[in-house]
This record gives C-alpha cells, sequence and structure tokens, in this order.
C-alpha cells in the first residue's frame, strides 16, 4: 500500500513534529473543545501506527487571553479568578484538571510536552526584542505591538487565511482612541500591566505580560525548532491566531515555522458555532451527565467520540440529541460485533487502557482469503490516510461488521486469515488509531481483570451444567444478573453483557 507512504513527508525522516493549539483553562471544557481533542489524537494515533515517531505539542493558555479579539480587555483568567474570588492560578489549576480528566474520559491520550505559556515569558519577552530588532514592532506607553502594515509591505499578512489587510480593518473593531495601537489589525507582542494586574512580569519595557498570539510561536520553535512538521487548531484559530502566528515567526525567526496546518470544523447548535462567548455551549461534565436543558439523556465519552469520527473534521458537526443518540447506537453495534468476533475466533479481547497506543505498525498487506474482507481492509487504510477520512473508515469498519454477523449466524465462514484481518481491524484501528473503549467493561474496573474473573466464573458454571448441578448453575446465572451481567448460553459456550 503505497499510499501510506505518501502520505507524508516529514522534515526529519520517520519523526513527526506536531504542535496544536490547547485551552485557555477559565472554565470547563465543553463540545467544541473535545473535537480538537479528538481530531488530533487520532491524528497522533495514525501516524505512531503508520511507523511514525510523534512528537506532540499541546499548549496550556493560562496567562495573555484577553476578552475582545484576544487582544483587549480584561484577561480571561483574571476576569474569572476576580468574580470568584480566588488567585488566577487557582483558576488554572482547576480548570486544568478538569480539562485533563474531560480528555482521560474522552481516551484523548496526553501529550508528550505540554507547555505553559506562564512558564515561558523569557522566552517569549527574547522573541518580542527579536521582532523589534527586525523593526516589525514599535512600543506604545509601555506595550509592545506588531508593525502589521509595515510587515504586510516586506511578506505578506493573510497568507494562510486569504485576507488582505482591507477585509482584516473590516472584522476588526474600530479604534476607540483610548488604543495604543497604530492601526486597529496590531496586535500585541507584550501588553502593559495596570498597578491593579496580578499576572504580570518584569520585561524591559516596564511590567507586563505577553500577548497570546506570541506562546505557540515561541514554545513551538522552543519544543520542535525552527521549523516543524504540523500545526493544529480550530478553524476559528486560522484568523488572528495563526496568521499572527505565521508573521511572529516570519519576523523574528525568517521562516513561516510550520509545513501543514491542520484545521477542524466547529460544532455547532441549531447551525450557529458552539463556544463560550456564544453561551450555547454544553460543557463535558454536563454531557457525560446528561445535566443540561438541551439535552435528552447522558451521553458517554465513547458516544461523544463516536459522533466526532462520524464526521470528517474539516466538515462542521451539528448537535442533536438524534445524532447523539444515532452514535450510541452505532458505538454499541461496534462493540457487539468484537465480542462475536472473539466468540467467533478465541481471540482474546484487548483493553488498550487509557491514552495507550497500539504497538503494531500498520501491515502493508493482508491475509485475508475473503475478497470483500480484503477490499475493506485497503479501504480502511486509504480512507485514514486520505486526509483522515473518519466517516469512510468508520463505514467500511461496518461492511466488516455485517460479514462478522453473517459469519456468526453460520452463513459464512471465515478463514484464519480472514479472522485475522478482521481482528486486525478491531485492535490496530478501532481501538488503536480510532481510539474507541468499550466503556461498559472499561468503567467497572480493568478489563482484563474483569475479562479473566468472568472467563472463570463461566468456567465453575460450565463445569456445574455438566455435572448436572442445575441449581448451582442457576445461582452463577442469577447473581451474575444481580451484578448486571446477563448470561446467554450459545452453541459455543456462554456469552456475556454488562447491561
Ligand atoms: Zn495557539
Amino acid at each position: 500500500m503505497t499510499h501510506k507512504k505518501e502520505l507524508f513527508v516529514p522534515i526529519n525522516p520517520g519523526h513527526v513534529g506536531m504542535y496544536v493549539c490547547g485551552p485557555t483553562v477559565y472554565g470547563d471544557a465543553h463540545l467544541g473543545h473535545a473535537r480538537p481533542g479528538v481530531t488530533y489524537d487520532v491524528l497522533q494515533r495514525l501516524l505512531r501506527h503508520l511507523g511514525y515517531k510523534v512528537r506532540y505539542v499541546r499548549n496550556i493558555t493560562d496567562v495573555g487571553h484577553l476578552e475582545h479579539d484576544a487582544d483587549e480587555g480584561e484577561d480571561k483568567i483574571a476576569k474569572k479568578a476576580r468574580l470568584e474570588q480566588v488567585e488566577p492560578m487557582e483558576v488554572v489549576q482547576t480548570y486544568t484538571f478538569r480539562y485533563h480528566e474531560a480528555m482521560r474520559q474522552l481516551n484523548v491520550a496526553p501529550p508528550s510536552i505540554e507547555p505553559h505559556a506562564s512558564g515561558h515569558i523569557i522566552e517569549q519577552i527574547e522573541t518580542v526584542k527579536k521582532i523589534l530588532e527586525a523593526g516589525y514592532a514599535y512600543e506604545s506607553n509601555g506595550s509592545i505591538y506588531f508593525d502589521v502594515e509595515k510587515y504586510n509591505r516586506d511578506h505578506r499578512y493573510g497568507i494562510l487565511s486569504g485576507r488582505t489587510l482591507d477585509d482584516t480593518l473590516e472584522g476588526t473593531r474600530s479604534l476607540d482612541g483610548q488604543s495604543d495601537k497604530k492601526a486597529p489589525y496590531d496586535f500585541a507582542l507584550w501588553k502593559k500591566a495596570e498597578p491593579q494586574h496580578i499576572m504580570k512580569w518584569p520585561s524591559p519595557w516596564g511590567e507586563g505580560f505577553p500577548g497570546w498570539h506570541l506562546e505557540c510561536s515561541v514554545m513551538g520553535e522552543k519544543y520542535l525548532g525552527h521549523d516543524f512538521d504540523i500545526h493544529g487548531g480550530g478553524m476559528d484559530l486560522m484568523f488572528p491566531h495563526h496568521e499572527c502566528e505565521i508573521a511572529q515567526n516570519v519576523a523574528s525567526r525568517g521562516t513561516q515555522g510550520v509545513h501543514y496546518w491542520v484545521h477542524n470544523n466547529m460544532i455547532t447548535i441549531n447551525g450557529q458555532k458552539m463556544g463560550k462567548s456564544l453561551g450555547n455551549f454544553i460543557t463535558l461534565p454536563q454531557l457525560f451527565a446528561g445535566e443540561h436543558d438541551k439535552l435528552d439523556q447522558a451521553y458517554s465519552p465513547m458516544t461523544i467520540r463516536f459522533f466526532i469520527l462520524q464526521a470528517h473534521y474539516r466538515s462542521t458537526l451539528d448537535f442533536s440529541n438524534e445524532a447523539l443518540q444515532a452514535a450510541e447506537k452505532g458505538l454499541k453495534r461496534v462493540m457487539q460485533a468484537y465480542k462475536d468476533l472473539c466468540a467467533i475466533s478465541g481471540h482474546k479481547a484487548i483493553d488498550l487502557g487509557y491514552g495507550e497506543f497500539i504497538d503494531a505498525v500498520a501491515p502493508e498487506s493482508c491475509k485475508a482469503d475473503n475478497a470483500e474482507i480484503k477490499a475493506i481492509f485497503e479501504g480502511v487504510y486509504e480512507a485514514l490516510c486520505d486526509d483522515m477520512n473518519t466517516p469512510i473508515a468508520l463505514a467500511q469498519i461496518f461492511d466488516a461488521i455485517r460479514i462478522i454477523n453473517t459469519a456468526k449466524e453460520g452463513k459464512l465462514q471465515l478463514s484464519a486469515g480472514d479472522i485475522d484481518t478482521l481482528v486486525q481491524l478491531f485492535d490496530d484501528v478501532v481501538f488503536g488509531v480510532l481510539g474507541l473503549r468499550d466503556e461498559a467493561v472499561a468503567e467497572s474496573g480493568n478489563q482484563k481483570v474483569v475479562a479473566g474473573l468472568m472467563d472463570m466464573v463461566l468456567e465453575e458454571r460450565a463445569a456445574a451444567k455438566a455435572a448436572k448441578d442445575w441449581p448451582r448453575s442457576d445461582a452463577i446465572r442469577d447473581n451474575l444478573k444481580a451484578l448486571g451481567i446477563t448470561v446467554k448460553d450459545t452453541k459455543n459456550g456462554a456469552e456475556w453483557t454488562i447491561d
């Protein structure tokens, strides 16, 4: 499958450097945060499965993200701290922890490095100095602004989003006379702190704090180098955040810095972007608990993950209870098919555990004899390697499920090679790359332990049945039922499900 190799040409053969803009931690993550979480998790999983070594950097914004256009008004974290009468770092600590917890529930593996903006103030000051020396920034009343017009004369501002300066002007609020900027599209590299401001640091220009766009330029360079492979983030970050990042990179180090930009589209509610600023968001803890007036029921983290995977990351994804319920059903079918496949083949079910990656590198070819299974295998990898087309990959997985069901009914004989390929599709792709998990089992503790104990219990029951000790075998079944485990006898032995 040569397409696997054509997927991507990294700067250093075999290695991929990837930077993704992380959250500003001033509130619970919502459905709109789950999407980049899952999207770039699948990307790093896929790259690893294709044999690349990945360094994945995802930052935490804990300073400098201001309320209006990120550039004016109060710092979002400082505002939350003021309203809740706590230290800003308490806000950061609380919501970083809660973000990690939500990502863990979604089985989003942690990044390789998770740098905080506030931990890189010195590096950010150094970059501001470089941009000043290069002549693309100016000082105004203790703040430093990027001179967009000057930059645009020498280079081109808007290269990523395709915007011109005139377009940019239309979307910007006019200066109110209070501003220190020369032009409305100029953006802050360093902001002077007012006396009451808590999160501030000394700098050559007085006490202040870095502008939001700066941290990603600086931390990307620090951990991934002058130029790196992939930069991801939400579509709403393309402008101005990433456009500013490119300008800062060119001005400070003479290179755009990023080889491939990847942007995930938004999650919408009734066609409108879901976001904190619009007040129409549902947080992940609310979704998992079913506590929001827009929710008919609770949706499990894997249901949310499956829902996200059902759309291509560049398409918008509209929230509705119907769509989430369909995702819940689809996910159940996938997990049931895996159990059936394990029963047919004697394969021991795997559980990768939270954030674990599959060790197996994608095979070059498959061992299946059945032409349809062969085509599904090829189709799955082709879809994943074609701009991470997860909906097409999932559609092919459902074709595989149909085959498993036919085999289960005894209407199709699978060869050892066929079974091998089907097992690989589940273990490597469904669990490894797509990062799905069987929550029913995972939630009740360690899947391996539960599965092992169930094997023992069912062997006991089989022994009781063989000895015609019916009260004993019925008691085992009833006790399991009381624990919420249903045992069903089949011609291959017994199957169990957690209700
Ligand atoms: Zn960023």
